[in-house]
This record gives C-alpha cells, structure tokens and sequence, in this order.
C-alpha cells in the first residue's frame, strides 16, 4: 500500500509503456516488503532537464534511465560513477540527500548473468562482439575490467567500432574486424555476444550472422530477450554451443539498482520469474 512514508522510484524514458521494470521492481519491493513503489514516466527529450528537477523537487529516491535519455541525462547529475563515465551513458540514478549520482549497471547486470548461467572463467575468455552500440559499450567496457583475453568487434558502421576500439584497447587488446574477416574473428573466439537489434521481435527470423560460423566450443549470448530465445540462440544450442539470453541481463541490471536504492540485496528470483511470465504472456 502506497502511504505518506513510500519512497518512490521509477523509469525515464521515452517511450516507456512496454518496459517490464515496474513490474519487476514492484515484485521485489512486495518479497522484502520495502515501502517503495515504482512507476514509468514517459518523458519527452526536451523536458529531461524538468523531470531532474522534478527528482530534486519531489523527493524520488532514483530512477531508471532508458532510450533516448541514458546518455542526455548525464549533464544534468551531481556526480557520475567511474565505470558510467567509462561506458558513456548513465541506466540508474540514486537520490543521496539531494545529491544525484549517476551509475551504468547494464554492464555489470550482463557479466553477473553470464557467469551465473554460463560458468565461465572471465578472464579466459576471447570475445567476438557484434555490434558497438549503447549496449555493447557497457558490455565491453565491463569485461574488460574483468579481465577477459582480448575483444574483437564487428560492426555495420566501421567509424562507431573503432571509436569503441580505441577506448576499449586502453584496458585490453581490441580490434576492429573487417568484413572479409568475420568468420575467422569467430573460429577461434569463445564467447560471441550479439549486441545488435538483430533478430528481436518482430523481425524473429533474423540472424546476425550466418549459422555456418557458429561452433560448439562457443558461448553465444544475446542481449536481446524478446523473443526468449532468438534465431541466434536456437541455432547455437542446436549445434552444441551453449546459448545465454539477455533475460539475465535485464533482471540484473535491475536487481544492481535495487540494491543502490535500497541498500538491500534483490530478490533475483523473484524478479526474473515475474519478467519471464510477462514475456511468456507476449511470445
Ligand atoms: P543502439 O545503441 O542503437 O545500437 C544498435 C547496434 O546494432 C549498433 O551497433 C548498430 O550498428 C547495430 N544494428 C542495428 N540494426 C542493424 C542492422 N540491421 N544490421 C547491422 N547492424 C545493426 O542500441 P542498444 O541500446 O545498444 O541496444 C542494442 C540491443 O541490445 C537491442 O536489441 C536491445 O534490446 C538490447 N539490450 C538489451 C538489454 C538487456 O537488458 N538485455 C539492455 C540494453 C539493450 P550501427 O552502429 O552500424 O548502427
């Protein structure tokens, strides 16, 4: 029950009428039987700076911050934690007395699924990323804080992934894969992590790259979680690779703002069960 005493969270972004974070975060409030409730703003681009005034004004403990405001928004904050700067985008804001601190737990939500699910030595890894967008920013910068081997990118656009790869190689051995190259950047790779919106609903018959490439020695992720198990994943499982969806990664990075809201551990059984009937519900 909301009373005088509730703290409230929520999500910005733009649209926002899809998104299953007030569900799962209303879930895991409801388990730990926190006051806290959390709602969805769907906020237009050029009213982003009113609705930080808003945070300050109302009192919100945080927010969640989505397309096309994870980037726009870190201007607007206090302070930026270090591996937010790094990744260049902010997916979580906390209220520290009037303070906003920005943070990115994307990233850190993706390698705590892939290792829970996957088992996998970080640091062993030698990783073939498709994509160099948002998502692949956190998901790089992250593993390669972590440690793995080395990452090699595939991208359409050439510019974006060498601005990623020369940021990345800072931190570990990165290279930019040429189109003639793609199968062989795989051949030998371990893990292969899509990143691009290839394959997501509706275009579910879409696959980021040909079947042939795959091998059993890979791990194959995907980020994307609608459907649950893309074209992608389904062809790595049927040849004897192992698949991981993004699924993890979105009830982690959620599970990761909990915590700095709440100062309290998530319920990450909770919440991923409640997002896997809801996307059952729609597949
Ligand atoms: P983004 O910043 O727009 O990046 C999209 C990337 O996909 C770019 O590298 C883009 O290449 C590439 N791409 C898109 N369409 C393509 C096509 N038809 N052919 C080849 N490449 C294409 O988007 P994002 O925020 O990174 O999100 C990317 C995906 O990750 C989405 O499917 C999103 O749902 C998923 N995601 C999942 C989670 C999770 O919690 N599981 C979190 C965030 C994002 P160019 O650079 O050439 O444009």
């Amino acid at each position: 029950m909301i009373t005088s005493k509730t703290r409230l969270v929520g999500l910005l972004g733009h649209p926002v009428q899809h998104s299953q974070s007030p569900i799962m975060h209303n879930a895991a409030f409801a388990e730990k039987q926190l006051n806290f409730a959390y709602a969805a703003f769907d906020v237009e681009p050029d009213r982003l700076a009113d609705a930080i005034a808003g945070i300050r004004a109302l009192g919100l403990r945080g927010v969640n911050v989505t397309i096309p405001h994870k980037v726009a928004i870190m201007p607007l904050l206090d302070e930026i934690d270090p591996l937010a700067k790094r990744i260049g985008a902010v997916n979580t804001v906390v209220n520290d007395n009037g303070r906003l601190i920005g943070y990115n737990t994307d990233g850190m939500g993706y390698v705590r699924s892939l290792v829970e699910e996957t088992k996998l030595d970080v640091q062993k890894q030698v990783v073939t990323l498709l994509g160099a967008g948002g998502a692949a920013r956190a998901v790089a910068f992250t593993l390669a804080e972590q440690g793995v081997k080395e990452i090699r990118i595939i991208n359409r656009s050439r510019d974006r992934a060498a601005l990623l790869a020369e940021h990345l190689g800072e931190i570990v051995p990165t290279s930019v894969v040429e189109p003639g190259d793609a199968s062989s950047a795989i051949a030998d790779a371990t893990l292969l992590i899509n990143t691009t919106s290839i394959g997501m609903f509706p275009h579910v018959d879409e696959i980021p790259v040909p079947v042939e490439w795959l091998h059993p020695g890979l791990i194959v992720s995907d980020l994307i979680y609608n459907p649950l198990e893309t074209k992608l994943l389904k062809q790595a499982r049927l040849i004897g690779a192992k698949p991981h969806s993004g699924v993890g990664m979105f009830v982690n990075q959620g599970a990761l703002a909990f915590e700095l809201w709440t100062g309290e551990p998530a319920p990450s059984e909770t919440m991923r069960n409640i997002v896997l009937q809801q996307l059952q519900k729609t597949n």
